[in-house]
């Protein structure tokens, strides 16, 4: 099956050369169901070239914590044995990518780079300096996405309501059977360097010292368990149950396709299969899966302030404008917020959690944002607390949802305006009654309640 060309983008107008295609892995650590990869096979295999994996280790991988780089880390080692088995090799490379990219592109006489897709900053402009060094054809390949971004929509839009029947129109067209990978026919001839797996553990900033919590194993066979497990015990109930902090009704599976272990596309094939299962269940579950996340992404690419106040609509601007000088009753400083130091045991609870599972639930996370901007002195002050921490401790931070997630909370993107209150204008408000009218606090709180001294020890 050849891989629609609609889910790639041509980044330069180069040809390809006579040399092996080289895919640099990034977002999406899997060998399996991974679009990027086998357009970068269907590509080698029709020139009869070598193919590589190359992974290179970026200094943006230095802002996360050990508990990031130990989940990476796992999820390469499996990447590594499981190209093995298709005759492909893997390098790593560590170090800034428009030295190491180019410099691997020269020594290994490369014909061919494909990227998988990645809106976000650092990365984009990474790729883009790295295409200026290259002389030969660069791709980038939506591997994430089941409906190509570019393809999905040409504009940032405005709500789920308005991508909605975009995503829809097209799903039937990219919501394909996605083909096996092939044991590569053309093996490489030259020298992969022995991965010095002891360099790229330590290769990272070691400002928090969080560790991969037990409830979470890394990597792509966990992936597909843990789908396989929601499948069996969750899926049924997830309508009703997933918007409470006590029950365990969600997936799981943002660590994992976070870190591309899994392919949503399979997530959505795999669901799909399901029939004994109320039909509003899985809908509401293939909603948040592809509309909402798909919304991120497209969110991210199109707007190129995604994380300040200047990305929200003109109306969230206004208001947030017209309340910055409104009184804070309580405000934190960034290291209260991360010691779970507020006067409420609710968001000390969501916090706490964070820190100590590597996930806060869904529904806290929205609570715990919006608390973050009315007690920090502005709103970017807001935006930059509330993604620090949550791309700090999150297994699934340091992403697309993350960044709209933060910005729905605090800056209304793609919702609407509400009632006017102090600090927070026309933004959605949340507050401590209405999540007791949701689900019981106090057993929330019970559960994530800790001695200061013990909040940091995995
Ligand atoms: P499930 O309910 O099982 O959902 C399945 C999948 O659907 C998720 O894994 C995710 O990929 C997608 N999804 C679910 N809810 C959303 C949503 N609101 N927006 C976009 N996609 C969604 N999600 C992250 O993946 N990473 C983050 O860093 C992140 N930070 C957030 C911060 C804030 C302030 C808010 C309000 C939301 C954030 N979310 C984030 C979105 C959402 O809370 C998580 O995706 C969800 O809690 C992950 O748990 P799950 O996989 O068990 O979810």
């Amino acid at each position: 099956m050849a891989i629609d060309e609609r889910r790639v983008q041509l980044r330069n107008t180069c040809e390809a050369g006579t040399g092996p295609v080289v895919y640099v892995m990034a977002r999406e650590q899997r060998v399996y169901d991974n679009w990027a990869l086998l357009y970068a096979q269907e590509q080698a295999e029709k020139r009869q070239v070598p193919l590589i994996v190359l992974f290179a280790l970026g200094p943006m991988f230095c802002s996360g914590t050990a508990r990031h780089n130990a989940w990476m880390v796992a999820s390469l080692k499996e990447v590594q044995k499981n190209l093995r088995q298709y005759n492909i090799p893997f390098a790593v490379e560590i170090g800034e990518w428009v030295k190491v990219i180019p410099a691997f592109v020269q020594t290994h006489q490369v014909g061919e780079l494909v990227f998988d897709f990645n809106p976000l900053q650092p990365v984009r402009g990474w790729r883009d300096e790295v295409i200026k060094q290259v002389d030969y054809k660069v791709v980038e390949v939506d591997a994430r996405n089941v409906v190509p971004v570019w393809e999905a929509s040409d504009k940032a839009e405005f709500a789920a309501h308005t991508i909605r029947k975009k995503i829809h129109h097209k799903l039937g067209e990219f919501l394909t059977d996605i083909p096996q990978l092939q044991k590569q026919s053309v093996a490489y001839e030259g020298d992969i360097k022995t991965i010095d797996w002891s360099a790229v553990d330590s290769y990272r900033s070691f400002a928090v010292e969080a560790t991969i919590p037990t409830t979470f194993t890394p990597g792509e066979k966990a992936a597909q368990d843990m789908l396989r497990d929601f499948i069996e015990h969750r899926l049924q109930g997830y309508a009703t149950k997933r918007n409470d902090p006590n029950e365990d009704g969600v997936s799981h599976l943002s660590p994992y396709l976070r870190w591309g272990n899994i392919s949503a596309q399979r997530v959505v094939l795999e669901v799909k299969k399901i029939r004994n299962i109320s039909g509003d269940d899985t809908e509401a579950f293939l909603e948040e899966l592809i509309v909402r996340r798909e919304l991120t992404d497209n969110f991210v690419y199109y707007t190129p302030e995604y994380n300040q106040v200047a990305g929200a609509h003109a109306w969230a601007q206004k208001t947030i404008s017209e309340h910055a000088d409104d009184e804070r009753e309580y405000t934190y400083t960034l290291e209260e917020f991360e010691q779970a130091q507020t006067h409420d045991e609710l968001w000390n609870a969501a916090q706490i959690q964070m820190v100590q599972t590597g996930k806060m639930h869904g529904y806290m996370r929205m609570y715990w944002a919006k608390k973050i901007l009315q007690w920090t002195p502005d709103a970017q002050t807001a935006i930059d607390t509330a993604l620090t921490l949550n791309d700090r401790y999150n297994l699934d931070g340091r992403d697309s949802n993350g960044v709209v997630g933060v910005m729905w909370s605090i800056c209304g993107v793609h919702d609407r305006a509400w009632t006017e209150r102090p600090v927070f204008g026309k933004i959605r408000y949340m507050n401590y009654n209405g999540c007791k009218r949701k689900f019981d606090v106090d057993a929330y709180v019970a559960t994530y309640t800790v001695d200061q001294e013990s909040m940091f020890n995995d």
